[in-house]
Parts: C-alpha cells; sequence; structure tokens
C-alpha cells in the first residue's frame, strides 16, 4: 500500500481503462479519428473525458464553457453530461479539425447544445457576459495564456463553479528551472499562484496530463 499517488506504468493504466472506462462506439470512433491527426496530443485522455463528464453531473452545471476544442472529444463527452435544456460553448480558432468536431456532434444529436465560436479565446471570451454566468469552464488551450484563461474564468463562473485546467503537470516539464518554453513558463506561474490564490479552492489531480480543478469561492473580488 502506499499513501501517495501511483506512477501508473503500462499494464496498470490498461487495467485503470479496462475496469473503468465507459465509452461509447461514436467516441471511441472519434477518439481514433483524432489519434491519426499530427496533433492527436491536443485530445484528452479517455479517462479525462470521463471524469469532466462525472464533474457536470456532479455539480448539476447547465452551463458550460470550453477553451480549446480540437476535435471535440471533450465537448462531446460534457455536452453528453448535459441536462435536455443545458448548453457548452466552445472557444477554438479556425481549422480543419472544426469540421470534424462538428461532424461527430452532430451524428451524437448534440449540435444544439453546443455553440463553437471561431476566433482567438480571448477574443470571445471577452465578449462573455459575467451577469450570464457559467457553471463550469474547461481550458485546454494555448499554455502561454493560461494565467489569463483563469481571470475570465473566475469573472464568468459562478460561485461554486469550477475551473477545470488540463495539462498542469506538462509532461514533467513543470520541474525545469528556468524553462525556455513561454508554455512551461505559463503553467508554473498559474500553478504557483493558484496555491495561493484565496478565491478559489484547488486541487491538482494526477489526471492525463495533470488536470487541476478550483472551485470559485465567495469572495468580494470575484463579485
Ligand atoms: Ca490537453
Amino acid at each position: 500500500m502506499t499513501a501517495r499517488t501511483l506512477n501508473l506504468d503500462d499494464s496498470l493504466y490498461q487495467y485503470l481503462l479496462d475496469v473503468s472506462l465507459r465509452e461509447t462506439p461514436l467516441l471511441k470512433r472519434l477518439r481514433d479519428e483524432t489519434q491519426a491527426l499530427p496533433m492527436a496530443r491536443w485530445q484528452v485522455a479517455p479517462e479525462q473525458g470521463q471524469f469532466l463528464a462525472l464533474l457536470v453531473k456532479l455539480i448539476g452545471a447547465k452551463r458550460l464553457l470550453e477553451v480549446g476544442t480540437f476535435t471535440g472529444c471533450s465537448a462531446l463527452c460534457m455536452a453528453a453530461a448535459l441536462p435536455e435544456d443545458g448548453s457548452l460553448i466552445c472557444c477554438d480558432i479556425p481549422g480543419d479539425y472544426n469540421v470534424t468536431a462538428r461532424r461527430y456532434w452532430q451524428e451524437a444529436g448534440l449540435s444544439k447544445r453546443i455553440d463553437l465560436r471561431l476566433a482567438p479565446a480571448l477574443e470571445t471570451l471577452a465578449q462573455l457576459d459575467q451577469h450570464e454566468p457559467f457553471d463550469l469552464v474547461f481550458i485546454d488551450a494555448d499554455k502561454a495564456n493560461y494565467p489569463a484563461y483563469l481571470e475570465h474564468a473566475l469573472r464568468l463562473l459562478r460561485v461554486g463553479g469550477l475551473a477545470v485546467f488540463d495539462n498542469t503537470l506538462w509532461s514533467g516539464r513543470v520541474l525545469e528551472e528556468n524553462p525556455e518554453s513561454e508554455d512551461t513558463r505559463a503553467i508554473q506561474a498559474l500553478n504557483r499562484a493558484l496555491k495561493d490564490d484565496s478565491r478559489v479552492d484547488p486541487s491538482l489531480l494526477p489526471l492525463g496530463d495533470g488536470l487541476t480543478l478550483c472551485r470559485k469561492r465567495y469572495t468580494r473580488s470575484c463579485r
């Protein structure tokens, strides 16, 4: 037995998937199609998609926001977990993968719930109104803007809502001292800042490449 998080080797990771992953044939096809793309690593891990869907149900989320959608796997998982009148706004830049995402959402019967906005995410976020707050924001886009995305998420979330950041362990590169990569520096800055940020209750989970959950607290600065 160990009291610290296990380092999963291939066989234990496969076991985890075998006994806990519920993946529809449609989602599996989307994952396989995405796997053949040069940017396949942008796709969330299947157990992360399932976890996001669980979070949506756990907090009774109705309004979702996603920053970084790619071929639409995480969006599909989350949208499928919404109630009938739920909605998801997705932010991404134009690319061939938008077509893939829309094709699968259509096939899943979820197109009506998903509003994909094609523009730099900071532009889309700036246009969103904090008076129609979101229950959950999933952030999995350009890492250099993670600290800026946190500020938008806290402006746009309801109190008790969740901001979820992917790649916060960044394949271990967060351990680098004085990294050259702007992305690595931004993730390090976000991680360090969240530890002492009184606006949130944070938890960094070693799920996939690191998934950080931040629950928005009630504070004057968050209103
Ligand atoms: Ca990611």
